[in-house]
Formats: structure tokens, C-alpha cells, sequence
């Protein structure tokens, strides 16, 4: 047995978070300085830019991409602030960004506003003379970060030691994981999966053996699992700060699912009280939800589905009708401002935007875009040979899987 008791550490993304909730739903972008005033810690980058307004940074960002014309391709998220998505040539969830960025041969530079691993997965996807830049390094994830390599491989390792030689253990991760947890992945006969296709990568897996380590969200993990018919009782927590993570053998053995203990500090905001105010508040609303919301939320709403499957249900929606959401906020208010004539809004009342979704700040985008004008690659992601081979294993078999 590796594992062994330690220190739990909390994410610097989740303390961050609590930074931008506020309640008058102004996610205005201001200049870098003003937003670094809040004290957070981002990538430092040349006075200039800090100084530089949101109009000012906009028109220097439309210049730089028409300069660079078809040799940039740049992919947004929906989490993206407006000021940085309205510049995507592609917007989507993180399923279809790694899509596109497969798609992509023409482009010399991708550049990829959203978060580490997002980068990470269009480096692996593009092909090697294809250079993927990530305009502020300091963008991961909290929930990504709850998965380290190296408590991942204490796990693997003491599961098989633990497990009869009859089960055979199937690892999944979820797209939102490292690029060194998507290789220990495809390394033994795992795959990654997103929130679009997480069923059908769950029948992949028991085709394949008769447990699953499901990494790193334990909500996704649990929500999909509970859809397919598993009893919740067949499912573990491993928490990777006790010894076996905090199981006897026999329960080890006993389990069908062991679920990481991660989680999204975003989506575990949602809660009951807040569906069943907007029931009380709203008559005929819809309430639809983000899978990495807690079991109990993901129950009591209407719907359940990936970021493309929420955009989906609501843009093809009868005009007049109600939809509460719980998912992140500018993907939300995006949606009620392209959606006029709908009624749209967060379940949640406290304006949380994602913190790290949020780091990509016009300011970044204009640097990135300025230094490849003077032919400099600021930023760029590269993985590994040996981790880039093994996760591009794992990520071909979650684009097969749809
Ligand atoms: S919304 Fe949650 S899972 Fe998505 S990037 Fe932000 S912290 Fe990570």
C-alpha cells in the first residue's frame, strides 16, 4: 500500500472564488490593475497592458487578428467573459473546443481562451507545427487541480493491489483532469470522457472490466453512474488524503464505481433551496443544471445535461418560456441577452463567474496576439512526448465514443 495520510491543501482557484461573487451582476470587465486590486494571483505581464482600457484593448485585439489573418484560429468557451469570447472564431463547451481543435490543420497558432487542461488537450490533438498558446498560464482549474499525478498513482496502484485478480478496474477521467491523468488513462486501457458523453464512455468502460475509477469530479461520476442504473451504495469516495482513501479492503472490493473526491467549486454552489425558491417565484419554470452539481440538485431539477445540451434546450425553446440555470454565470447571462425573448437566470442569486475561467482577460488576449505579430510565441502549452502519446490514446477513444 503507497497511499498514506496527508495534509489536504485547497486550491488557490477556490479561495479566489469567493473574490468575484457580488450581487449586482456587473461582470464588466475593468483594466488588469483595477482587477488585480482584489489581490488576486495571476501572470504578471508588461505595465502597458495593466494600464490599457477594456475599448482600447479591443480595438488592439481586432487589429492583431486581422493582421494575422488564417494563420490564427482562436477558440472560446462559453465560461469566457464577453469581452474575450465575442473574439472566437469557435465557441463551445470543452467537448466540442477539443473537436475543433482537432479539425484544425490550416492554423499556425491556436489560441485557446479557457482553461489549462483545455490547452493541454489542443496541443495533444493538433498535429506537432501547430503552436497552442494559453493567454494567461495561470488559468487551470480548481477541480483539475484536486486530481494531482502523483496521489492519482498511489490510488491506482493500491486499488490493484487490493482488488481480487477477478475485477478488472477501468480508469476514467473526466475531460477537466491534467494531461498527466488522461495518459495514466490511456496508458491502462482507460479513456476520457465529457459531460456530453459520459453514458456512452461508461458503457465503453464495462465492456471492458467490471469497475470504474471515475477522476476527478465525484458529482459527474456519481450523477452518470446513479443514470445507468447503479445504486448509490455500489459507489466510494476515494479521498486521497487517508490511507486507501479512507476504505477497509472489503469495501474496496464490495465497490462498482470509486469516485475521486473532486468537485467544481462552481457548479456545488447550486443547491435544493434554490430550485424550489424559483419554483415558488417563477410558475411554469424550467429548471436545468450542469452534471457536476451535487446529486440532490441534479434530482430535484428538470434537466440535467453538458454546457451544449443546456445552450441547446434553451435556444430551441418556445419564445415566453421560463428556464432557471444552474450553471456558470457569463454563459448564462450570455444566453438571456441572445435569448430576449425568453425568461433566463441563474439560480443562484450571488454573481460567482468561474475565477479561473475568468483570469483570461482582454489584456492577455491583446499581449498573446501582439507577441505573435513580432513573432514571438508567448505561452505556449506543450506536452510531453511520453504524456502527449498515452492521452491522445484516451482522448481518441472519447471521440470515438459519442
Ligand atoms: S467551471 Fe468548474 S470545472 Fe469548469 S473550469 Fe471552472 S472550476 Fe473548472
Amino acid at each position: 500500500m503507497v497511499s498514506k495520510t496527508k495534509k489536504p491543501s485547497i486550491p488557490i482557484t477556490e479561495i479566489e472564488q469567493s473574490a468575484f461573487c457580488q450581487t449586482d451582476e456587473d461582470l464588466a470587465s475593468k483594466t488588469l490593475q483595477e482587477e488585480f486590486e482584489i489581490g488576486v494571483q495571476w501572470q504578471k505581464l508588461p505595465i502597458s497592458y495593466m494600464r490599457t482600457s477594456p475599448e482600447q484593448l479591443s480595438n488592439n485585439i481586432q487589429k492583431a487578428k486581422k493582421t494575422l489573418g488564417q494563420k490564427l484560429v482562436i477558440l472560446g468557451h462559453h465560461y469566457q467573459r464577453n469581452e474575450v469570447i465575442q473574439f472566437a472564431d469557435f465557441r463551445g463547451d470543452s467537448f466540442k473546443l477539443s473537436q475543433f481543435a482537432a479539425e484544425q490543420k490550416e492554423a499556425e497558432f491556436i489560441v485557446f481562451c479557457g482553461v489549462h487542461f483545455m490547452a493541454e488537450t489542443a496541443d495533444i490533438l493538433s498535429t506537432p507545427q501547430q503552436k497552442v498558446i494559453l493567454p494567461n498560464m495561470t488559468a487551470g482549474c480548481s477541480m483539475s487541480d484536486m486530481a494531482q499525478k502523483d496521489d492519482v498513482l498511489d490510488c491506482w496502484e493500491d486499488i490493484n493491489d487490493v482488488i481480487s485478480s477477478k475485477s478488472s478496474l477501468i480508469p476514467m477521467t473526466y475531460m477537466n483532469s491534467a494531461a498527466a491523468i488522461k495518459s495514466l488513462c490511456g496508458e491502462n486501457n482507460g479513456i476520457v470522457c465529457t459531460s456530453s458523453n459520459a453514458d456512452a464512455a461508461f458503457d465503453w468502460a464495462f465492456e471492458r472490466g467490471d469497475k470504474i475509477l471515475f477522476l476527478p469530479d465525484q458529482h459527474l461520476g456519481r450523477n452518470t453512474a446513479y443514470k445507468k442504473g447503479i445504486k448509490l451504495n455500489e459507489m466510494i469516495v476515494w479521498n486521497p488524503f487517508k490511507p486507501l482513501g479512507g476504505h477497509t479492503e472489503e469495501v474496496l472490493e464490495k465497490a462498482k464505481i470509486i469516485l475521486w473526491q473532486g468537485h467544481c467549486s462552481v457548479h456545488t454552489r447550486f443547491t435544493v433551496d434554490q430550485i424550489r425558491q424559483a419554483r415558488e417565484t417563477h410558475k411554469d419554470i424550467n429548471v436545468i443544471v450542469h452534471p457536476e452539481c451535487t446529486f440532490d440538485v441534479v434530482n430535484e431539477a428538470d434537466l440535467c445535461g453538458s454546457t451544449e445540451f443546456i445552450k441547446k434546450a434553451i435556444v430551441d425553446s418556445p419564445a415566453g418560456t421560463k428556464w432557471a440555470v444552474g450553471t456558470e454565470i457569463s454563459m448564462v447571462n450570455r444566453l438571456a441577452e441572445e435569448n430576449p425573448d425568453k425568461t433566463i437566470f441563474c439560480l443562484d442569486s450571488v454573481v460567482c463567474p468561474c475565477s479561473t475561467m475568468y483570469r483570461i482577460h482582454p489584456a492577455y488576449l491583446s499581449w498573446v496576439l501582439d507577441g505573435l505579430l513580432e513573432g514571438v510565441v508567448v505561452n505556449q502549452i506543450q506536452v510531453d512526448q511520453k504524456t502527449r502519446e498515452f492521452s491522445r490514446i484516451a482522448l481518441e477513444r472519447m471521440l470515438s465514443v459519442v
